[in-house]
């Protein structure tokens, strides 16, 4: 089953003005497979002139699609949330090849994007204004939402269709139009979404994807006074340049950007179920998730056996490409990102962390970028990996024993995207919830992330929020009207 084929996604090229195309340069980019290091499709990749037309595309689609009621505008996203469901194996199985992560995970991404679709089909539709009470008595005051306009949206690599789907399936649903750059290595399960929107009945220019030089495309959506709105998520230093940039023409700006999450474990937790969960949420597609644990604070009274069954799952899991059966941890995304966590664990290590479990790549494979989950402890304030974004299978376990300590120590740093906490004593999980500096909190919930509910961060973790009407209202304008009656 791991033999390389082709990904299963059909297309290969740009999609703009409801047609697929190559780019205006005829450039051409490999895909590689992170488990075999194999070139697995060759991607058209555009530029700044590619982007150009996209956007002019989105500009005339814009005027109709705007017009259209949020009931017809659902149409399109419910059946594109039906397409995915019916072909998420097919998806699923290029995203893994792409990117790395397991068929499950892959599987699971897929359909929580599906699920994004069909909820934001529903949520267009509760757009609402609001009438004001005057206090002049021959006036009236209304406010009205409006499509913020054209939007440029930029998204990562390690959940390539779901980042992106934030984006669209709002988008869409407010009546804006969109101009989509996918990370430049995983570009071809986000075709498979576009197939899926086409086939749904997507207008041309609604939906565009220019795939390319990320300079050359936010050179274009930055200069351009079409684009009204960026949303981008990726790591918080492209993040603040997109800042400084978007500045010159005031526009909209959305950031999902890097995190640091805080894993804390109460006393009063059971600790061996707690590693488990601590050990499933850490690996899952390698660390490299931006609301990935990264921090371990476990209360001294139980912080022995958590070690002990952290480690001892951490052992059992399996590496191995993604697409073959009873694989738990595929292969890291890119060399660069082995190497990253290599640097990271000798920079712990030398100053006097413990490496309990892993701490290399996998030396199980001739190819790919396997690398053992890794456990550290005994580790000192000045270890990098503390404060620097890990991104990575490595597990920094600390002990504490207050709990104003432990909340000092999990916001003593720049990011604030998630936390999570264990515990079953009210009163500390609401000091904790009142406490942490983070967008999104998960109280013995290992998974908070789903379409109803806000996500986004705090601090240098972003501006605004994704999903939930938060989601919906970042394409939104508020038009105040006023009106005077006569006589
Ligand atoms: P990245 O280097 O910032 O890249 C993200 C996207 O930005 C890619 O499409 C990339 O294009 C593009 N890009 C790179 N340089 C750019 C520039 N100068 N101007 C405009 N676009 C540019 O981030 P990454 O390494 O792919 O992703 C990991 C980061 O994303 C982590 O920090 C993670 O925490 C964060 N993240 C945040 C969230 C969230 O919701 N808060 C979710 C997932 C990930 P190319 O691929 O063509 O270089």
């Amino acid at each position: 089953m791991s033999a390389t084929a082709a990904p299963p996604v059909k297309n290969r090229q740009l999609y703009i003005d409801g047609a697929w195309c190559e780019a205006a340069s005829g450039k051409k980019l490999a895909v590689t497979n992170p488990a075999t290091e194999e070139t697995i499709a060759e991607v058209s990749f555009g530029g700044r002139a590619d982007c150009a037309r996209a956007i002019a595309a989105a500009a005339e689609a814009m005027k109709s699609w705007m017009k259209l009621t949020a009931y017809d505008r659902a149409k399109v996203l419910k059946k594109t949330a039906d397409l995915m469901r019916e072909r998420a194996d097919a998806i699923a199985k290029t995203m893994t090849m792409e990117q790395g992560k397991t068929i499950v995970e892959s599987k699971a991404e897929v359909l929580h994007s599906a699920d994004t679709f069909e909820w934001f089909a529903e949520e267009g539709k509760r757009a609402y204004g609001q009438v004001i009470p005057p206090s002049n008595p021959a006036k009236r005051h209304l406010i009205i939402k409006h499509p913020v306009g054209v939007v440029g949206a930029i998204g990562p690599w390690n959940f390539p269709i779901t980042l992106q789907v934030r984006k669209i399936a709002p988008a869409l649903a407010a009546g804006c139009t969109i101009v989509c750059k996918p990370a430049s290595q995983t570009p071809l399960c986000l075709i498979g979404v576009f197939e899926c929107l086409i086939d749904a009945g997507l207008p041309k220019g609604v939906a565009n994807l220019v795939i390319g030089s990320a300079s050359e495309i936010s050179d274009e959506f930055m200069s351009n006074p079409v684009v009204r709105k960026i949303s981008f998520t990726g790591s918080t230093e492209v993040g603040k340049r997109l800042m400084r940039q978007a500045a010159d023409q005031v526009k909209r700006l959305s950031l999902e950007l890097g995190g640091h999450a805080p894993f804390i474990v109460f006393p009063d937790a059971d600790p061996e179920v707690v590693a488990k969960a601590a050990v499933i949420g850490k690996f899952r597609n390698n660390g490299q998730v931006c609301i990935s644990p990264s921090r371990f604070f476990v209360h001294k009274d139980v912080h022995k056996r958590f070690m002990e069954v952290a480690v001892a799952e951490a052992e059992k899991l399996k590496l191995g490409n993604g697409l073959d059966e009873g694989v738990a941890v595929g292969p890291m995304f890119e060399k660069k990102a082995m190497d990253n966590t290599l640097a990271l664990i000798n920079d712990a290590t030398g100053k006097g962390a413990k490496c309990v479990t892993g701490g290399k790549r996998s030396t199980k494979f001739e190819k790919g970028y396997f690398f053992e989950p890794t456990i550290l402890s005994g580790l000192t304030q000045d270890a990098n990996i503390l404060t620097e974004e890990p991104f990575a299978p490595v597990m920094p376990v600390l002990d504490f024993s207050k709990i104003d300590d432990v909340i000092a120590a999990a916001n003593n740093t720049k990011y604030g995207l998630a936390a999570y906490v264990f515990t079953n004593d009210l009163s500390v999980a609401w000091k904790m919830a009142e406490g942490l500096e983070a967008g999104i909190i998960g109280l013995n919930d290992p998974v908070p992330a789903t379409p109803q509910c806000p996500f986004g961060g705090m601090k240098e973790s972003g501006i605004g929020r994704e999903l939930a009407h938060e989601g919906l209202e970042a394409y939104l304008e508020t038009k105040y009207v006023s009106i005077m009656l006569r006589g």
